[in-house]
């Protein structure tokens, strides 16, 4: 028979109560927490035992994961199968039919071509890749043309993939980008034109048109929960992991349009945040070096700015400084960041990894401590696509400067990782204990853009509200708090979940 090292505690300290006065000089028992963070210093070194402790520990909210992005390329292949959709031979991409010439042949065809099937997977993500012919920024990006067609009607069947991934790892929360509309957007934008009169041109852009668009994607919303409760089963008993997953969008507007039609985007994503409580913020997506994106920089960060003025409630994360000298002229590297939280009003940053390259970096990391701006950090996604890794991303300059960070997955199913992996991937690569992990989970729900006040008057050290301090059971006083903010209700499930995951006994090493 074996003992934990609570059990042994345990069974010394009641020996030692039969046969002595007890000593109240014993050393007191160590807490669930400290057991919890003493075997991950025991398994460190060990990425398999580090696997699947960190499957199991709550991670609380992935903030920054692209839908489109998120599924795997299997998944696109069999909906392809199944719509009649071909394959390109020569740009190993999924096309609409007809499978004609000598090149399309039916992506059914892959299922009986090992060699096919595993040149499209490759070719709709990073699996195998080596940048010999082409850069992994170039790989990456064009695996979102390749699989587009596959998409067709499966927004439904996306959720329930990232949703039910999600459950499996113990992540409780999703703020998922989907462009639902943006396509209505940019037309409404192309047929007004630009003015440098903002205010003007959104009267103009806010007619039949943009409440039609802003329908419309909240019933494309209505849809896809539904089919993705179907296909998860929700609310019978096989529900599946998913179920449990509390969904939330971020609209998700494309930078590589001109900028009537970026303004468009940005009004239809502030129309939808203000209409449809799911849509909880909005982000703003694609290659940020992209030559149009660098041109009209900050003519974007202003339009989103005086828009956000208009409507301060609706939240704001963007991609800034997801740049390398070796993708942009060093003019593009001094102000992403900096202007994205000042100018556009970003309360968070996704990747921020050209940060130390900015004017006054220093200045700005104090700014954005003070301001509590998030940073979203992508580990794997950064060093597939930027090629920055290890010590040369800037994760301890954020750490050291006192900036908030959250760890995300980006494209989960493009680069074929999940959260955990990023995880196991932060503990390793910066020496992180279980506190530090445990902070970044905390900060995932505590800068999320669910409504509602925190449960915690303070982060450094969280210390719960008034109301809710103590125990698991939440008094009545509590309870009221709770039921009036989503915020603090998912981050009270989340001190449960540690709670439960400390109690664990863990093998010892
Ligand atoms: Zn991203």
């Amino acid at each position: 028979m074996t003992y934990t090292p609570r059990a042994l505690a345990l069974l010394i300290g009641l020996a030692l109560s039969a046969c002595a006065t007890p000593s109240t000089n014993a050393p007191p028992l160590p807490s669930d927490e400290a057991r919890t963070a003493s075997y991950l210093q025991q398994i460190r070194e060990r990425p398999p035992y580090l696997d699947a402790f960190l499957r199991r520990m709550p991670k609380g909210g992935d903030l920054h994961s692209h839908l489109s992005g998120a599924i795997y390329a299997e998944t696109y292949m069999r909906w392809a199968t199944a719509d009649g959709l071909c394959i390109d031979r020569t740009k190993l991409a999924l096309v609409p039919p007809p499978c004609a010439g000598p090149d399309k042949v039916p992506a059914s065809a892959a299922n009986r071509d090992p060699v096919l099937y595993g040149q499209v997977i490759d070719a709709l993500s990073m699996r195998g890749f080596l940048p010999v012919a082409q850069s992994g920024h170039d790989h990456f990006f064009a695996t979102f043309d390749k699989f587009g067609a596959a998409q067709g009607d499966h927004f439904g069947g996306m959720l329930a993939e990232v949703a039910d991934r999600a459950g499996g790892q113990s992540v409780s929360y999703l703020e998922l980008m989907a462009s639902p509309g943006m396509g209505a957007a940019r037309a409404i934008g192309k047929a007004a034109g630009w003015s440098d009169d903002l205010a003007a041109l959104r009267t103009k852009m806010l007619g039949p048109q943009m409440t039609a668009a802003v329908n419309e994607a909240r019933r494309e919303f209505d849809a896809a929960e539904r089919a993705m409760r179907q296909q998860m089963r929700c609310g019978t008993d096989s529900a599946q992991a998913g179920c449990a997953v509390t969904i939330r969008y971020l609209a998700q507007t494309i930078r590589v349009f001109p900028p009537e039609q970026m303004f468009a985007q940005f009004v239809l994503a502030f129309e939808l945040a203000k209409a449809d409580p799911r849509i909880v913020g909005l982000n703003l997506v694609a290659p940020e070096d992209d030559p149009t994106a660098v041109k009209d920089y900050e003519i974007q960060m202003k339009m989103l700015g005086f828009l956000h003025g208009l409507s301060p409630e609706v939240k704001i994360s963007l991609h800034a400084g997801e740049l390398t000298p070796a993708l942009v002229p060093r003019e593009a590297l001094r102000f992403h960041v900096r202007s994205a939280v000042l100018v556009a009003g970003a309360s968070r940053i996704g990747h921020g990894v050209d940060v130390m390259g900015e004017d006054d970096a220093p200045g700005l990391l104090a700014e954005m401590a003070r301001r509590r701006t998030m940073v979203e950090i992508n580990l794997t996604s950064n060093d597939t696509i930027l090629n920055v890794f290890g010590a040369a991303h800037p994760f301890e300059s954020y750490r050291r400067a006192g900036v908030p960070l959250a760890l995300s997955t980006d494209d989960e199913g493009v680069s074929r990782i999940d959260l955990t992996h990023e995880f196991v991937r932060a503990t390793t690569t910066y020496s992180l204990g279980y506190a530090d992990l445990k902070t970044m989970v905390r900060n995932s729900l505590e800068y999320a853009f669910l409504p509602g006040e925190s449960l915690w008057r303070g982060t450094a050290p969280f210390v719960k509200v008034e109301a809710c301090a103590g125990a698991q059971t939440p008094s009545p006083a509590c309870r009221a708090f709770l039921d009036r903010s989503e915020k603090a209700a998912a981050q009270w499930r989340l001190e449960n979940e540690f709670a439960r995951f400390e109690a664990l006994t863990w093998p010892q090493q």
